[in-house]
């Protein structure tokens, strides 16, 4: 009998020690004194769209296939990325991605290089009707672009997509898809004069979705007046996380050429300019850089720290992007 009690009384002890233990680490967190974001990176990138990253399969090495990266995005939370690749269409591979990997969109598009055929109109087209939904952005040529052949002194014949200020009748035959389907216009690699031609025309045609690839980059190398007036004509203005590790001291051999664009520089933009007109992107994917959702919660702290609030914060990370995705 005493044998019994004791053990009973053993028994509610241990229960007791458990359930005091469990309370105290099922409490809310404001209630035992833990800060209330254990992980406060964790928390920057929630909800952010990332319109600019480069992954696998591709012919420059990068640190994570499409898989990967949807699968990393959706970990931390964020909505929806746009996969973008120099020489393939990335349409169809967006539309397998999005049946494999849960809670996040992906997007994919075309950038009209020469592996496409350049200034092709049955690129778009196909990319379009390919992708659907997800076959969403078209780029105009970056690497094989005529002003970054001239600018980064690579040889070859580049693709122009404007002359003396009017663009060329390829160029209005893209724009006039992108327009008809409602796609998302990205400028790519070309000059500014090219940029702002094109953005004439494009809002003449009714586009409503244009955005200027990595607009403070070598290319297209926008002044802060060229961007201003893109902003008032209804364009986005890309800020790449990328441009902050370009420069000599850039950690991949081939982002050494290009200049480093700062934080500072890039927040004093978005005070100037007004955060209604940016979209955040990483435009990472490069094997010595960060994993594109690490480097866009760095990217975040260090517009923060510029004095960037999270209000403008949203606006260029989910408000914008999402606006442009149609999501
Ligand atoms: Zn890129």
């Amino acid at each position: 009998m005493t044998q019994t009690t004791n053990l009973t009384n053993y028994i509610i002890a241990i229960t007791a020690v458990f359930w005091v233990i469990f309370s105290v680490f099922s409490l809310p967190v404001y209630a035992v004194g833990y800060p209330q974001f254990p992980d406060s990176r964790k928390s920057l990138i929630e909800s952010a769209i990332d319109f600019h990253i480069h992954s696998s399969p591709d012919v420059i090495p990068r640190r994570l296939d499409d898989f990967e990266v949807a699968k990393l995005a959706a970990r931390a939370k964020m909505k929806a990325v746009v996969l973008k690749n120099h020489f393939g269409s990335t349409a169809a591979r967006a539309v397998l991605v999005n049946k494999i990997v849960p809670k996040i969109e992906v997007f994919g598009g075309v950038v009209l290089n020469h592996s496409v055929g350049g200034m092709n109109r049955a690129a778009v087209e196909a990319m379009h009707r390919i992708g659907g939904k997800y076959g969403k952005v078209v780029w105009l040529p970056t690497v094989d672009a005529d002003c970054h052949l001239r600018v980064f002194h690579k040889p070859g014949i580049g693709i122009k997509v404007a002359e003396n200020g009017k663009i060329l009748p390829e160029t209005e035959a893209v724009l006039q898809i992108v327009a008809r389907e409602n796609l998302v216009l990205e400028t790519g690699h070309i000059c500014p004069e090219e940029v702002m031609a094109v953005v004439a025309r494009a809002k003449l045609l009714n586009i409503q979705n244009i955005l200027i690839t990595h607009a403070m980059a070598d290319v297209p190398g926008l002044s802060l007046k060229n961007m201003q007036t893109a902003a008032q004509m209804g364009a986005f203005l890309e800020l790449a996380f990328v441009n902050d590790l370009m420069g000599e001291k850039a950690a991949d051999k081939g982002h050494k050429n290009w200049h480093h664009v700062s934080i500072e520089r890039m927040a004093a933009a978005i005070k100037l300019i007004g955060a209604e007109h940016f979209v955040l992107s990483t435009d990472l994917g490069r094997k010595p850089d960060p994993l594109p959702a690490e480097g866009y919660k760095i990217f975040v702290e260090k517009l923060i720290g510029e004095g960037i609030s999270q209000r403008e914060i949203d606006l260029m990370m989910i408000e914008n992007p999402a606006h442009l995705l149609g999501i």
